[in-house]
């Protein structure tokens, strides 16, 4: 048992550094005339805590992996309808853990991961869906766009570039980052019949695909510390993708066109089921619904890749009442922001149910999914953001349909009703 030496008299020497003790030292002896300084007990322990940190974080977040439903519903908070996405998602985030502490203990049945391809139009989530899982398990997390990604030889980006995202998410813990989660954007853009043929490409996109491939399987990569593309004499940090999660988001554009020929004789009596030919967007969401992966191989994915996707799972077109949820009910939805904002200049801003609806509409003509709505809302509240903080306290502004639709002046917000100053 260590104790405490005050002897001031005798000069005692640090086992550790060899430093003889002062005055004021305390040296701390142990049996056998052993003694330890100050400094070399403040270095033990800095490598201790050090390593303690580092074993902690080798480990998942959970002993437990939370259930498909408790992962559901975390994403309810952020995640407006796409209820099946959500659905398929969770479940597959959930095995995918599950087989992580699975492996950890040992035991002889292999359970195969499965990678997550999420089918949707831009600006329907799948990019949220993917970051506030990773969020809620504490994983790190990189997005990533297929289309920077070039066959060897070619001008652009090495597919480990994306495993590089992660190694930095993960602060160059290379345990860590092994069980993050990788989106891949874009995937659909490097199909062997992609309209997006360029020639700092391979043409057929499959030199990527198999890539990629490779990566989904699970291989030991060899990724660049500095990113760009890799040369021969650079050193390689070495991280294996076996228990990495891919989510693979594209927008596969015309894919419903592929479903709907499969689907044939059957569609003649889906499609007259449909109230003509206004409801699109949601004859759109029925189809895409029934992808099944003959569907994605026929738009130009290798067959190998398609099946390292195994869970398909489509998103669908978001509506006025969606667009409206968006504004107003995540926990962080735009207009809550906004909301934070002014009460912290002691104001108070309303938005009147007609403004959400006008904003929607906006939104709606621009055909970006939810994507539209941010740059709709700065564009609407930049001035009045400006102005704020020079403005009398304690104001109410109330945004109305004819601000929306630049029918009243954004002015006008303010004069509606005025609070009493505080
Ligand atoms: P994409 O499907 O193209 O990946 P994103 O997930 O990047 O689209 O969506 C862009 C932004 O739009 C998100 O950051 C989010 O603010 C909003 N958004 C899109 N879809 C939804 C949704 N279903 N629920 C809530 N917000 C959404």
């Amino acid at each position: 048992m260590a104790k405490r030496s005050g002897n001031k008299n005798s000069r005692i020497i640090c086992s550790f550094c060899g430093r003889t003790s002062g005055q004021n030292d305390t040296f701390v002896e142990g049996p056998n005339n052993v003694y330890i300084c100050p400094e070399c007990v403040d270095i033990c322990y800095e490598i201790i805590t050090q390593n303690k940190k580092r074993f902690q974080k080798k480990r998942l977040n959970f002993k437990q992996v939370p259930r498909p439903r408790e992962i559901k519903e975390y994403l309810d908070q952020y995640v407006i309808g796409q209820e099946n996405a959500e659905k398929y998602l969770s479940v597959a985030v959930h095995n995918h853990y599950k087989r992580l502490l699975h492996l950890d203990s040992g035991s002889d049945v292999e359970i195969d991961k499965s990678n997550v391809l999420l089918i949707g139009p831009t600006g329907t989530g799948k990019t949220l869906l993917a970051r506030t899982l990773a969020r809620m398990l504490k994983v790190p997390f990189a997005i990533c766009d297929a289309t920077t990604v070039t066959e060897a030889g070619y001008v652009g980006e090495d597919v480990e570039n994306f495993l590089l995202r992660l190694i930095q998410s993960a602060d160059y813990e290379i345990e860590v980052a092994e069980q993050g989660i990788v989106y891949v954007d874009e995937i659909d853009k490097i199909g062997k019949t992609t309209q997006n043929i360029s020639i700092t490409r391979d043409v057929s996109g499959e030199g990527v695909q198999q890539a990629l491939l490779k990566m989904l399987e699970g291989t030991i990569a060899n990724v660049p510390p500095q990113g760009g593309r890799k040369h021969p004499e650079q050193s390689y940090i070495q991280i294996d993708t076996t228990n990495i999660l891919f989510i693979c988001g594209g927008t596969f554009v015309g894919l419903e066109n592929i479903i709907k020929k499969r689907l044939g004789r059957q569609m003649i009596g889906f499609d007259s089921e449909l109230s003509g030919r206004k409801d699109t967007k949601n004859e759109y969401n029925n189809i895409i619904a029934q992808v099944i992966p003959e569907d994605i191989i026929e738009y130009g994915m290798i067959p190998e890749m398609v099946g390292r996707l195994p869970v398909i799972t489509s998103l669908g077109t978001l509506d006025e009442g969606a667009l409206i949820e968006i504004l107003t009910k995540p926990k962080n939805a735009l207009i809550r922001q906004y909301q934070k904002f002014f009460e912290m200049e002691d104001a108070e801003l309303q938005f009147t149910d007609d403004a959400l609806h006008a904003l929607a509409q906006k939104a709606l003509k621009r055909d970006t999914g939810a994507r539209a709505l941010r740059s709709i809302a700065e564009e609407l509240m930049v001035d009045l953001m400006y102005q704020l903080p020079e403005e009398p306290k304690g104001a109410k502004y109330v945004i109305t349909r004819d601000i929306v639709e630049d029918k009243a002046a954004l002015h006008t917000a303010k004069k509606n009703v005025k609070r009493e100053s505080a």
